[in-house]
């Protein structure tokens, strides 16, 4: 007899690599957040929460339903909240696919992606970005099948900081059958600063097979607290609230969440002031002699090939950590001025 042992899918898996942390948290420039600390409303909301931290959660989220209903003028019925958007996308799969299906998304993107096709029985199939980042429409649109469930897009692109233009995500759609679900991720969408970039609002409602992920994890700084949400149909945001795990989103998360949504000024104000930087950073970048794929998240994407593990290393010697994608690239997230300035020194050391 052998010991009791999980099922044997999971044996080609790698866990979900996290960005490293850094000795400073200012110095961290490997997950994507938002260097600003919490607003103070939103610190004085918690606060009294903590008084109240033997109760579980409102299993309804209630609050939050209802300030993102009124938000985007949408039925409640149309959310899915989550502990996050990843868990929600995680959850989306679960109820969409079975064994059989199939989900094709774009690669490099979002490193959790394949783990949670995998998990949801259905098969990957990976269509190369084009030599300059951006999703491959054309190529994702032959790859269509009737054993298609489900279509994966990120824009803003992790970790290639791309977007998808509205007029080439209009005629995608076109072409894909309408019961297959076409999922945008939009986790970067408040940074996104080009005209011609596809925005999730309106091909949601143009559309009856879109659903969009967002997240309070980045523009709104709530990474800590696990908080995002899908717009989908209410067949699909019914089958979600049936699988995912009862109370996973606290009330801590959920008041955060509704106190952010009431400081739209302040946290556009925010965004507005890494977008800056994240220009400053291109510029200077290029300035260089470096050639940066479009870059719409708080983020940039160094295309380093063999090189990238090496600049990792001079990151890391610097007292930065970067996200590091051996053999491909690295990520480098925009963060305070003063962390800019150190891995542009870095940048700077003769790699171009
Ligand atoms: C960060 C990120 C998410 C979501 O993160 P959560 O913290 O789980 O909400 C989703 N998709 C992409 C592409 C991301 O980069």
């Amino acid at each position: 007899m052998t010991n009791p042992m999980p099922r044997a899918a999971l044996d080609p898996l790698v866990a979900y690599r996290a960005g490293a942390a850094a000795p400073v948290d200012d110095r961290k420039l490997a997950s994507n957040e938002n260097p600003f600390a919490p607003l103070p409303r939103v610190v004085e909301a918690l606060s009294v929460e903590l008084n109240r931290m033997n109760r579980y959660p409102d299993p309804g989220v209630t609050a939050l339903y209802t300030a993102l209903s009124a938000r985007f003028g949408l039925p409640q019925s149309n959310f899915a909240i989550g502990a996050g958007s990843g868990s929600v996308l995680s959850d989306l799969l679960q109820v969409m696919c079975e064994p059989g299906d199939e989900v094709v998304y774009a690669w490099r993107s979002f490193e959790a992606y394949p783990l949670w096709i995998h998990l949801s029985g259905a098969r990957g199939v990976a269509v190369p970005l084009t030599s300059d980042a951006r999703h491959d429409l054309d190529e994702m649109a032959k790859e269509i099948t009737s054993a298609t469930k489900v279509v994966l897009l990120c824009s803003p692109n992790n970790p290639t900081g791309t977007t998808i233009n509205a007029d080439e995500l209009y005629s995608f759609l076109e072409k894909v059958p309408s019961n297959v679900l076409v999922v945008l991720d939009e986790a970067y969408s408040e940074f996104v600063r080009s005209p011609q970039a596809a925005r999730g609002l309106s091909v949601f409602t143009a559309f009856n097979n879109v659903a969009v992920l967002r997240t309070f994890s980045k523009a709104y700084g709530l990474a800590g607290l696990r908080i995002g949400y899908v717009l989908a149909s209410e067949p699909i945001t019914e089958a979600i609230r049936k699988v995912t795990t009862p109370f996973a989103v606290t009330n801590f998360a959920s008041i955060a969440a509704v106190e952010s949504l009431k400081a739209q000024e302040e946290l556009h104000d925010r965004v507005d002031r890494i977008v800056a930087e994240r220009n400053r950073v291109v510029a200077a970048l290029t300035e260089i002699g470096w050639t940066i794929p479009d870059a719409q998240g708080n983020f940039v994407w160094l295309d380093l090939g063999e090189k990238s593990v090496e600049f990792g290393q001079a990151c890391v010697e610097k007292g930065l950590t970067v996200r590091v994608f051996a053999d491909e690239g690295v990520r480098v997230t925009i963060g305070s001025a003063e962390a800019n300035d150190m891995f542009l020194d870095v940048a700077a050391k003769g790699w171009v």
